[in-house]
């Protein structure tokens, strides 16, 4: 098997601007191909900085993780748990750069078996609830814009947290009074702070709540979930399917990105430790083009929320494959593997 990739700049169509101050300023992702008997599998790492990755750490660590693979398949792209495990020892962090490559040895192995992913862990397409799709703060002359661009789109996630985020929620849901509403706050509010929210949110009619509050803020999310109507969703508090424990009785649901857990094997792992301690599952995704959403939509089916906007959100997009359609459906690939094709020679 051999491993390649190249770092690549991503356009979005808008400057996309979340609470988090300095959390959006680069805009690179790194795309990971690995070939192996004529067949191309495709990955991509859109580091999260918050997590300390970055498109240099990511390729500093790529080699190793080639190495890894090397090491412990013996040629075998099917022999998916032990190379995980293998990569696992040589990088214990690097979950974007670790997903890519999990990713692109997946989509080999639905090439090697003629299959969809989807399938090959034998998941049925019709079971994936609808996409959301993401309006970034703005000033509300752009957001307004925004709007009319999303009105195909039935659910919209509403990024909140900052000084006027009653005059942001009243401009979106004026302007789509009939749309599902989701807010993420990205840990921009105190507990406090949210408590004297819930109203608000509650007579806007929000689906639900993703991270108010410090992604430490344990005792904090309790206490809003005590006092809320809405279901309340970890994303920077979960990480991984160990992180699921300590967030019992906190939380109703988890946000699931592969670039945060680090790939295929440990997304599933982390659904049935959701499963099993009564939590729902969104799966959720970074700005990054269609290869790393190609992966997500295998596991559209298994979750209760979705949110895989990344692509859709770029100016352009180097790939062609499954995706988020204007609908908020999700399209799936009837092709092996990720169904992916690189269109930008
Ligand atoms: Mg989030």
């Amino acid at each position: 098997m051999k491993l390649s990739f190249d770092v690549y700049d991503l356009r979005p169509l808008h400057t996309f601007h979340v609470a988090r101050p300095g959390a959006e300023t680069k805009r690179r992702t790194v795309l990971v191909r690995i070939e192996s008997d004529g067949m191309v599998g495709w990955g991509e790492a859109a580091p999260i900085n918050y997590y300390g990755e970055t498109v240099e750490t990511v390729t500093a660590v790529l080699p190793r993780l080639a190495s890894a693979i090397e090491a412990s398949a013996e040629g075998d792209v099917l022999a998916l748990d032990r190379i995980e495990r293998a990569m696992e020892r040589a990088i214990g962090k690097n979950a974007a750069a670790r997903a890519a490559v999990s990713n692109a040895l997946h989509d080999l192995a639905g090439q090697r078996l003629g299959v969809p992913v989807w399938k090959m862990w034998g998941l049925d397409a019709a079971d994936a609830p609808l996409s959301s799709f993401t309006i970034g703060i703005d000033e509300p002359e752009v957001m307004r814009q925004k709007l009319e661009e999303a009105a195909t789109y039935p659910i919209l996630k509403v990024k909140l947290g900052t000084d006027r985020d009653e005059e942001l929620l009243r401009t979106i849901r004026d302007a789509a009074p009939a749309k599902t509403l989701r807010v993420d706050a990205n840990t921009a509010w105190t507990a406090k702070q949210t408590l004297r929210y819930l109203p608000m949110l509650e007579e806007y009619a929000i689906e639900l709540l993703e991270q108010p509050v410090a992604a430490d803020d344990l005792e904090g999310l309790r206490l809003i979930r005590q006092h809320s109507t809405i279901p309340v969703v970890a994303d920077e508090s979960c990480r991984t399917a160990a992180d699921i424990p300590r967030l019992v009785g906190c939380v109703d649901a988890v946000n699931l990105k592969l670039a945060k857990c680090g790939g295929m094997r440990e997304a599933m792992r982390l659904i049935h430790a959701a499963r099993v301690h009564n939590l729902g599952v969104m799966l959720g995704c970074m700005m990054e083009t269609t290869a790393a959403i190609a992966a997500a939509v295998q596991l559209a089916p298994t979750v209760d929320w979705i949110d895989v906007d990344g692509a859709a959100l770029l100016a352009e997009d180097p790939f062609r494959g499954p995706g988020l359609e204007s609908d908020g459906r999700i399209r799936f690939n009837t092709t092996p593997g990720l169904g992916l094709e690189r269109i930008d020679g």
